[in-house]
């Protein structure tokens, strides 16, 4: 196992992706967050809170709201960090740069920080990662990746490549860790974020985790993101609640000990709460 040890310092610490490009490591997720008030609402107030990441997706139907919620936070374009995703029926080259123009419309936006290939489609994605290539050479997109990715997949996208990914977005929690593509990753300086971080809000389920919280003053929630952030791990939970987006980020007051590390990583039960990036079928 690779260990690596990055420094965490507070809400708007970074890690630094290989091109250099740091990328803020807490964001805020808004998948299911409505289009309209719900999301422009958990945008601004996980903004207000110092969150400097927004992940959405085209997918998610809610670009629109997310970039009012930018908008109206009123912070400056720069401090931000804003991420999207081409979805699978866009894959290919030309439909890809197509997508990515209509995502920057809808977010109202000039450039990405970091624009991903959702998912691996057979057949498209290395033509999509070209297309995303061609983004980053023309400066719309400041970092480029990919997301549910397994080894297999990045061994086949990183024979034909130009860039290698700088992110690989995975389903990623105590239930499924996988951490043999976590070293991969690290090995290539593609830095690993976890989607589903709190398994869905499963994670609230787990008396072991909530006695760890307990030995800490901390949540299973806050429990948990410190562990992704602990491990170097990039982590995107979402909440359209304010004082859960608020608690969600007060994880730079304590450090879990070693073995409280080696508990939660034992957890594993290679359990997805959702789609399999090898059966996928949409
Ligand atoms: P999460 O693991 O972040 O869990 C979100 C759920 O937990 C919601 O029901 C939320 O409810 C609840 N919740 C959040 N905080 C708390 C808290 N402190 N206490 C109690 N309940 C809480 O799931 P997601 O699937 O949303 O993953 C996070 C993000 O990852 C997504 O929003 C999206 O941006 C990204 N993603 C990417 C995928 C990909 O294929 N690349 C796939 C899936 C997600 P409430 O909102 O009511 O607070």
């Amino acid at each position: 196992m690779t260990a690596i040890r990055k420094k965490i310092t507070d809400l708007q610490g970074t890690f630094e992706l290989h091109n250099g490009i740091k990328m803020p490591y807490l964001g805020l997720g808004v998948y299911l967050s409505e289009d309209g008030q719900e999301v422009i609402n958990a945008v601004k107030w996980a903004i207000e809170a110092g969150y400097r990441h927004i992940d959405t997706a085209s997918i998610y139907e809610n670009e629109k709201g997310v970039g009012k919620g930018i908008k109206q936070s009123g912070i400056n374009r720069e401090a931000l960090f804003v991420v999207s995703k081409v979805w699978n029926a866009d894959q290919g080259f030309e439909s890809t740069l197509k997508a990515f123009n209509d995502s920057l419309k809808r977010l109202d936006l000039e450039y990405l920080d970091l624009y991903l290939i959702h998912w691996p489609v057979n057949g498209k994605y290395k033509e999509t990662w070209r297309a995303l290539e061609q983004l980053y050479g023309e400066k719309k997109v400041r970092a480029i990746g990919v997301s549910n990715f397994l080894k297999h997949h990045l061994e086949d996208l990183l024979q034909t490549v130009k860039i290698v990914p700088m992110v690989n977005q995975m389903e990623f929690h105590p239930y499924l860790v996988q951490q043999e593509l976590v070293d991969y990753c690290n090995t290539h300086q593609i830095q690993y974020e976890a989607w589903s971080p709190l398994m869905q809000g499963h994670i609230f389920e787990l008396d072991s985790i909530k006695q760890m919280g307990q030995k800490y003053g901390k949540s299973p929630a806050q429990v948990v993101l410190r562990w992704n952030l602990q491990k170097g791990v990039v982590t995107i939970p979402k909440s359209v609640k304010k004082e859960r987006i608020i608690a969600n980020a007060e994880l730079f007051d304590f450090e879990l000990s070693k073995a409280d590390m080696a508990y939660l990583n034992g957890l594993d039960k290679s359990k997805r709460f959702g789609p399999d990036p090898d059966t996928f079928d949409f």
